[in-house]
């Protein structure tokens, strides 16, 4: 079955992201597929897992409410199209694998080509074809904690204390142990 989300939070992703793409649309199904498996509300305790940072990131933070500011969606740069979505309260989850094969071989629709039959595809194919779903039993990362902050003894600005390098005797945020890195 094509995308089943309201037309309307179709166009607020779309202005949200800034432009059409095939990136966003694989984001909108992927959203839909979290919001149909994990039966997302605004108050669901999700947690997201990325492993891209390309266009479709933000049509999951527009849909399902997982952002980096909340602590909710976190980034591993593995450059998959992989997406892992996890409901702490449900203990519940899946990693969803977009299948680029899919849509590769469909021929184009009267009068798209390219990027737009790409979007055309993605959006109306069902969303079982579009994906390797598999279900997971345990989060996939821990809940964000709170750590110190501590100064940097260099440019004197507070960082959080995991990520903080020491180097010569001294407690260093991560730009100035690489400047004193380039040093040696
Ligand atoms: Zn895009
Ligand atoms: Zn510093």
């Amino acid at each position: 079955m094509t995308c089943q989300l309201d037309k309307q939070f179709i166009e607020q992703t779309i202005s949200f992201h800034g432009h059409s793409c095939p990136g966003l649309a694989i984001g909108i199904r992927t959203a839909e597929l979290a919001i149909q498996e994990l039966k997302i509300t605004p108050d669901s305790s999700i947690v997201c897992v990325v492993e891209t940072d390309m266009c479709a990131v933000d049509g999951i933070q527009f849909l399902t409410g997982c952002t980096f500011g909340k602590g909710n969606l976190v980034h591993k740069d593995f450059g998959k199209a992989g997406f892992t979505f996890f409901d702490r309260r449900a203990d519940k989850g899946f990693r969803a694998v977009f299948l680029d094969d899919a849509i590769k071989d469909l021929p184009d629709p009267d009068g798209l080509s390219g990027r737009e039959a790409r979007i055309f595809h993605i959006m109306g194919a069902d969303i079982s074809d579009l994906f390797d779903v598999k279900a997971i039993a345990l989060p996939p990362v821990r809940p964000a904690r709170i750590l110190q902050s501590i100064t940097c003894q260099e440019c004197g600005e507070k960082v959080m204390e995991s990520r903080l390098r020491r180097f010569d005797g001294k407690e260093l945020c991560i730009p100035c142990f690489m400047g004193y890195e380039q040093k040696i």
